[in-house]
């Protein structure tokens, strides 16, 4: 069942939450990734907040929880949360103009699949033009092998459009970082030749 099955009548949960000085924004629990250590299959959310949506918030509903949160006291406004934010491209785009209209600086956390999810789309371009400042890709591993093992991906050729999404953010002057979760069996210098190559800055999380 997909969040958007679920009755609108209640509230749908947690849309905003803080850490480390960012408000991050939790706006679908849908994903095209199953990876094996996603936060979603070992609890309800993360830092003490239940991020699994009874339904997917509407964009006046996202609008009146940043407003309700103060937002730009914030450093980053970081679209997050426990799901990917790019199935919704649209409702995404139209926050991000919103968000920067404020003066907010404005981020995304990613999986970098969006293109395989829009093909007739130039999605980086799409978010670089509606004023996203920064991206955070979720590298994961340093081949194909170990990232279709480590984060089965509903599409085949996941890998190689995250990087080819990641180089495309560097391309266009965005502020581009890769990230890895600190696993013992992913070769932690690999990826980071990966992300120094592609111009992008390193993190492991
Ligand atoms: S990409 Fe992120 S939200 Fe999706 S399954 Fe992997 S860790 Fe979970």
């Amino acid at each position: 069942m997909s969040a958007n099955s679920y009755s609108n009548t209640s509230k749908p949960g947690t849309i905003c939450y803080t850490a480390h000085g960012n408000l991050y924004l939790n706006i679908t629990n849908r994903c095209t990734a199953r990876c094996v250590f996603c936060v979603r299959d070992l609890s309800d959310g993360v830092y003490g907040y239940n991020l699994r949506l009874l339904y997917e918030p509407s964009v006046e509903e996202i609008k009146q929880a940043l407003e309700k949160n103060n937002f730009l006291k914030y450093r980053e406004i970081v679209f997050t949360g426990f799901g990917e934010p790019t199935v919704r491209l649209d409702d995404m785009l139209s926050l991000i103009r919103w968000l920067k209209g404020h003066g907010a600086y404005v981020r995304l956390d990613t999986n970098g699949h969006a293109q395989l999810l829009y093909p007739n789309r130039d999605v980086v371009k799409e978010l670089k033009d509606a004023g996203l400042d920064a991206i955070s890709v979720s590298l994961n591993a340093e081949s194909e092998d170990i990232y279709n093992r480590l984060c089965q991906p509903r599409y085949k050729n996941a890998y190689q459009s995250m990087l080819d999404f990641t180089k495309k953010a560097v391309n266009l002057g965005m502020r581009t970082r890769m990230t890895v979760v600190g696993f013992t069996e992913i070769d932690i210098e690999k990826c980071k030749r990966i992300a120094d190559n592609m111009g992008a800055d390193f993190h492991v999380r």
